[in-house]
């Protein structure tokens, strides 16, 4: 069974969790996230050609539920995911989602995927594929600050992509450290587990900040970064949510995703609405400067992007061909008569 062509379809193929991680299994998590990372790249590249918006978001006191949609104009995507940072005590996770992608010329779907693994997979690709533009030559030592669901793929991007080789850990609950320990264990990285997170970023090259709590956090202050390092902050992505105190902000020089989402949901939330900021994708293709000395500050202020979303499902896609990955689902109507809804409801009979 191969995925059929757009043209074809009687049914949308669907992705499962189950499937989800046989495709990762069969490539391996490491070659999963490099092969991701190339993805994600290749679109920052063409990144002009995609319609933009910030995502929409649905907020209320527990969470957001949010929808992030774009097209580069052959080929349509939106992702629906929530973020809720207080599940994780009634059992829930903080993060689920899933995704869709469509044939622009005939409006059909093409892919509905879960993508609750999968956006582990790409935010880890995108801060490991931004970091590999922006961290210090030669950077070995990874602080991650916040050891919960995308700690672990956060890792491993850094190794696979970046050459991180020490790893230093930090939760306020031990218990999440101690996972992520046990997790990381026996995978080609050196760990630490630290009892704060002053101790977490002695000798590191890069910060990880991907702390999950629904309010204007510091997770780390002024006093604590020094020259020279790179800092990934993933956790802050939603209005009133953030981890980095704001004289940090003004110390670094801040690149982002798309600057009217972060300008709404990211660290930088705390600035004013001129406060400068560089966009990824021109460093990618060369039109803005990323690192320039050994002693400044660079700050991703990831917040997760649609763009982002489209690529790892356009990864999925071309992944599944010659598998057996998928199910095919009875999503699309397809009457004889294309016109004939009704009739073939009352056929069904
Ligand atoms: P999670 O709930 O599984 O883990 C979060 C961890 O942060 C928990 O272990 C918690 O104990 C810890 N934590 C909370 N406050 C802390 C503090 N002050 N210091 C140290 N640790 C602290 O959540 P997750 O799925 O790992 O997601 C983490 C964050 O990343 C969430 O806010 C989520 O919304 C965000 N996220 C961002 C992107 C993106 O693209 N930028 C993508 C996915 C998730």
């Amino acid at each position: 069974m191969t995925a059929p062509t757009p043209s074809k379809l009687a049914y949308v193929p669907f992705v499962s969790v189950d499937n989800m991680m046989k495709l990762i299994w069969r490539t391996g998590i490491e070659e999963t996230l490099k092969e991701l990372a190339g993805y994600v790249e290749d679109d920052f590249r063409r990144w002009e050609l995609f319609d933009k918006t910030p995502r929409v978001a649905s907020h209320s006191a527990e969470g957001v539920i949010e929808l992030m949609p774009t097209s580069d104009g052959e080929v349509y995507g939106f992702k629906y995911v929530n973020g809720h940072p207080s599940n994780t005590k009634t059992g829930l996770q903080t993060v689920t989602a899933f995704g869709l992608l469509a044939d622009v010329a005939s409006g059909y779907p093409v892919l509905l995927s879960e993508m609750t693994v999968l956006t582990a997979l790409r935010t880890a690709a995108t801060s490991a594929m931004v970091a590999k533009h922006l961290a210090p030559k030669g950077a070995k030592t990874l602080a991650l600050i916040g050891n919960g669901a995308q700690s672990e793929f956060q890792a491993l991007a850094m190794k696979a992509i970046v050459g991180i080789e020490h790893i230093r850990l930090y939760d306020i609950d031990a218990a999440a450290t101690d996972k992520a320990m046990r997790n990381l264990a026996n995978k080609g990285v050196t760990l630490t587990a630290c009892k704060t997170p002053e101790e977490a970023i002695e000798g590191a090259h890069i910060i990880t900040t991907c702390t999950a709590d629904k309010q204007y956090a510091t997770i780390l202050t002024d006093n604590m970064v020094g020259a020279g390092v790179h800092i990934n902050a993933i956790g802050g992505d939603c209005p009133g949510k953030t981890e980095l105190h704001k004289d940090i902000l003004t110390r670094s020089d801040v690149f982002v995703e798309y600057p009217p989402q972060t300008r709404i949901e990211g660290d930088i939330q705390q600035m004013p609405e001129d406060f400068p900021v560089t966009e990824m994708w021109e460093v990618i293709n060369g039109t803005a400067k990323g690192r320039t000395d050994d002693r400044q500050i660079t700050l991703f202020d990831g917040v997760g992007f649609a763009i982002e979303d489209f690529s790892a499902l356009r990864y999925v896609k071309d992944k599944l061909q010659g598998t057996d990955l998928y199910e095919e689902l009875d999503m699309l109507a397809d009457p004889d008569d294309p016109r004939d809804l009704f009739g073939m409801v009352q056929r069904a009979k």
